[in-house]
């Protein structure tokens, strides 16, 4: 078996840089506690951001429980990507097949999606994110602020989805070069102790 890298499909956590902003959250930004430029023995920065609001993140169920769960690593899993047209805001057909996880590629689809200020998105309609469990989807990876829209407060798409080992990676972008279809999916999470984390989703292409 033979692996090709295709493509690492994250939106960097940057600091400082010119970055996307979700929900109104404010940018992520780093502080030097020590600096080699200013005579530190080394660079060492505190950082400060939001996995949900700054970046390529992926989350548990523990996003909306009163429990504190935390989110696992997943790694390599076969995927499916697929793109969809929203109408009027609203994604209502999946086609796809059965798969561990399923990557959801939204048009338009411009680069600028990575620097992007967030104030509304597109969403699944309750049957769809239904189909998607239907088709057994464990890992759920969106180019999304959110599965839901900004003003449900109840989440009822998270809702519908989580249970127990399944996770949602919110803000991937998949350029327009990588066509549908079936990719191996590495999917690392950084090790947090929280509901949600920075991730890298990587593809790869399996040739036998
Ligand atoms: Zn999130």
């Amino acid at each position: 078996m033979q692996l090709t890298e295709v493509c690492d499909i994250s939106i960097p956590v940057s600091f400082g840089k010119r970055q996307l902003s979700a929900f109104g959250g404010a940018p992520a930004r780093s502080e030097a506690f020590l600096d080699t430029r200013k005579g530190g023995s080394c660079n060492c920065e505190i950082h400060t951001f939001s996995p949900h609001l700054n970046g390529t993140h992926t989350e548990c169920v523990g996003h909306i429980t009163k429990e504190r769960i935390s989110v696992p690593n997943v790694g390599l899993v076969m995927a499916q990507l697929v793109t969809v047209k929203p109408e009027q805001g609203l994604i209502s057909t999946i086609k796809a097949e059965p798969t561990e996880a399923l990557i959801v590629r939204t048009l338009p689809n411009p680069p600028a999606k990575k620097t992007r200020n967030y104030k509304d998105w597109p969403t699944f309609t309750p049957d769809a994110m239904k189909r998607i469990v239907a088709l057994g989807v464990k890992h759920l990876l969106v180019d999304l602020p959110s599965v839901d829209r900004r003003d449900d407060a109840r989440l009822t798409n998270h809702r519908i989805f989580w249970k127990r080992g399944v996770t949602i990676t919110e803000l991937v972008y998949v350029p327009s070069r990588v066509k549908d279809g079936k990719y191996l999916l590495n999917l690392q999470v950084a090790a947090f102790e929280a509901d949600a984390a920075p991730s890298r989703p990587v593809l790869y292409k399996v040739k036998k």
